[in-house]
């Protein structure tokens, strides 16, 4: 089976900071500290990943980056901005002429996002932004705005539920394309200790199912990392994303 390749786009950045919020708040700040969770999380369900940035300064071009990585599918992260205070709210955003394709992944993305804990559902819009315009058709894609830089009460929700919207972004790409790994839980890295300890040694699947380096050992280092995962930290830990080969590299040890 062949993974997806998504490409996850943190809006802004470099000397653009997007809107600017409450306290001088940055919009590209909060992308991309939102980007930062959805990548390793999708890394872990065995998609391909590519991102525009991993910090705020950058050169990648965005779209045709993500065409260059043959990306299958481009999740626009964002906030939103009004002149005044009373805008509130999340929604999703895809291009007016709009595949069904990008529809699919808006539908699932927002369906999720509003469970995962919003303050106003406004909806799935349909808007020109430039980035969403100039994906070429066969890449599905749509912008998320994620509650409104201006207004408090959407900016502590973004930051109590940063995990959780990361999830549900994940969840929601799952729900349209399925995902090669099943999602990790503590069991897993219970049954990890338990085979390194000795104790319940696995079996020859069940290793090739955490052995993310393919030499068929098992360490507790193993379990850590889908701890960091079930955390929504990188797996990898301070070593950062990696750039389309994580995903291949799971599905290998899956494979
Ligand atoms: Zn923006």
């Amino acid at each position: 089976m062949k993974a997806h390749k998504i490409w996850i786009d943190a809006g802004h950045g470099n000397k653009d900071p997007g809107a600017v919020g409450l306290n001088n708040r940055r919009e590209a700040d909060d992308n991309l500290r939102l980007a930062m969770l959805v990548e390793p999380l999708l890394r872990a369900r065995g998609f391909g990943t590519g991102m525009t940035r991993t910090a705020n300064n950058f050169t990648t071009s965005r779209v045709t980056a993500a065409m260059n990585a043959n990306a299958d599918i481009y999740l626009s992260l964002h906030r939103n901005d009004n002149k005044g205070e009373s805008g509130h709210g999340y929604e999703t955003i895809t291009k007016e002429n709009f595949s069904s394709a990008d529809n699919a992944l808006a539908q699932a993305v927002h369906r999720r996002m509003v469970e995962a804990g919003i303050q106003r559902d406004r909806g799935i819009k349909r808007i020109n932004l430039s980035t969403l315009t100039s994906l070429p058709a066969r890449i599905a894609g749509c912008t998320l705005e994620v509650g409104f830089m201006r207004n408090q009460r959407d900016n502590e929700l973004f930051d109590q539920n940063l995990q959780r919207y990361a999830r549900a972004i994940v969840q929601g790409v799952c729900d349209v394309y399925g995902a090669p790994i099943p999602e990790f839980t503590t069991i897993d890295a219970k049954l990890i200790m338990r085979h390194v300890a000795k104790i319940e040694p696995l079996n020859i699947e069940q290793i090739k199912r955490y052995d993310f380096d393919g030499n068929g050992v098992l360490t507790a280092n193993h379990a850590l990392r889908i701890l960091r995962i079930i955390a929504g930290l990188d797996p990898k830990g301070s070593a950062g994303p990696v750039i389309f080969k994580g995903g291949d590299e799971v599905l290998i040890a899956a494979a």
